[in-house]
């Protein structure tokens, strides 16, 4: 049989040190010419202009990722042995948990696989004790599906297997769907995070049901909040309140505008006994301005995304100072902040910017204790800072 001769996508001078470096995206604008003619998600070798080989990956015209890179040089081995490679990467991912202790008897929802993190961009595995959440945002793997499948079943035997597109992946395979769905079909699935017990809708949630990145932070918000006054301002299926009401806060307010969101809380609560916490349905904004003056103790804003792309950053940024003004206007002397961002273009230091802005805006003092990010199951790669996303500041508030 005749070899099929894998196409190559040459980098434009200028363009190859990250990818070198081991940055796994080629963007469309990096793309000095294809030789050979790849369909989407075809395997393709990637080389610089003078040759030298880079490693190899996958292509989609359809992305403003031309190429993600899965194997560096010449020991990355073809595409072609992809299910070896996912095998072997999904393996390593599994080990490095382990050292991470998870899961462990407290902790049997976290995340296997992150994408770039574990060197496959694209692929994000959860865990939710018994079942797999697989969540998709390239091309090439939404057409080797069946093979995730496959080596997740071999390597975990989980009973359920949940695959979703990545809601936002802009890869042309649409948006925010479940594809492929085996085990039974049950309305929710229950694990725990540090001994907290935890239900959730691998159908309905959002991102897969549970956001698993803030769950040292959740552990530290404990510290702070035994017979304190607690506000989870954004507080989804109850993450931080119930930390905090299970820590002996003096009393938990939750809110949230979702109501699915709430009653999953709800309920999460009941499982845990913590029959105090105050869920209401609110804006956090209006419910923040109208909130007693030097009640609150603590509070916790962990807000959606706020800056998706570079053109809105002046709206965003202005929209993190507002909300963070709210907050610390609505904390006692000497309280403490909770303060998050998951907006991958928000950097630390634009973080600092925020907190400085929003300082000044309330003559409040603020200072920050720690500064923290996801948690050891969302490694970053230094030569992928794209990866660090999550910012979690706690700050005395003065
Ligand atoms: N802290 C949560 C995750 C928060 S996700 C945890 O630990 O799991 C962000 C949440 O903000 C979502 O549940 C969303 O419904 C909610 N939300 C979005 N806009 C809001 C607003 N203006 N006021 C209050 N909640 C809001």
């Amino acid at each position: 049989m005749k070899e099929k001769i894998i196409p190559t996508v040459v980098i434009k001078k200028g363009r190859a040190k990250p990818l070198f470096y081991g940055h796994p995206w080629v963007f469309s604008g990096a793309v000095e010419k294809v030789k050979g003619e790849p369909a989407d998600g075809d395997p393709v070798t990637v080389i610089d202009h003078e040759g030298r080989l880079i490693g190899s990956g996958f292509y989609n015209s359809h992305s403003q990722i031309t190429v993600r890179i899965i194997g560096q040089g010449a020991t990355a081995g073809a595409p072609a042995d992809f299910i070896a490679i996912l095998s072997g990467k999904i393996a390593g991912a599994v080990s490095a948990r382990k050292i991470a202790g998870l899961p462990s008897a407290e902790t049997t929802g976290f995340r296997l696989f992150f994408s770039e993190g574990d060197r496959l961009s694209g692929l994000t595995v959860d865990v939710y004790e018994k079942a797999c959440v697989v969540i998709l945002s390239a091309y090439y793997l939404y057409k080797r599906s069946g093979a995730i499948i496959d080596a997740l079943k071999r390597l975990l035997d989980p009973e359920t297997i949940c695959v979703r597109i990545e809601k936002g992946a802009d890869e042309g395979i649409g948006r925010d769907e479940i594809i492929e769905f085996t085990g039974p079909d049950i309305p929710s699935v229950r694990f725990m995070e540090n001994g907290v017990v935890y239900e959730t809708d691998l159908k309905r949630g959002q991102k897969g049901g549970f956001y698993f990145d803030q769950r040292e932070n959740r552990l530290l918000l404990r510290r702070f909040a035994r017979e304190k006054n607690v506000l989870d301002a954004f507080c989804y299926t109850g993450g931080f309140s119930l930390n905090a009401a299970l820590a002996g806060a003096g009393s938990v307010a939750a809110i949230d505008t979702s109501l699915p969101a709430l009653d999953m809380a709800k309920k999460n609560a009941a499982l845990n006994g913590c029959g105090r916490v105050d869920f209401q349905q609110a804006d956090a904004y209006s419910f923040l301005g109208a909130a007693k003056k030097d009640f609150y103790d603590v509070i916790v804003i962990d807000p959606p995304k706020m800056l998706h792309k570079e053109g809105d950053r002046t709206n965003a940024l202005k929209k993190y100072i507002s909300l963070n003004a709210l907050a610390i206007s609505a904390i006692r002397k000497g309280g403490i902040l909770f303060t998050c961002s998951c907006s991958q273009k928000i950097s630390r230091e634009d973080f600092f910017h925020i907190l400085r802005e929003a300082a000044h805006q309330t003559g409040r003092s603020v200072s920050i204790l720690s500064a923290a990010g996801a948690g050891a199951d969302h490694p970053v790669l230094p030569c992928f800072p794209e990866g660090e996303y999550l910012k979690c500041f706690v700050c005395r508030v003065a």
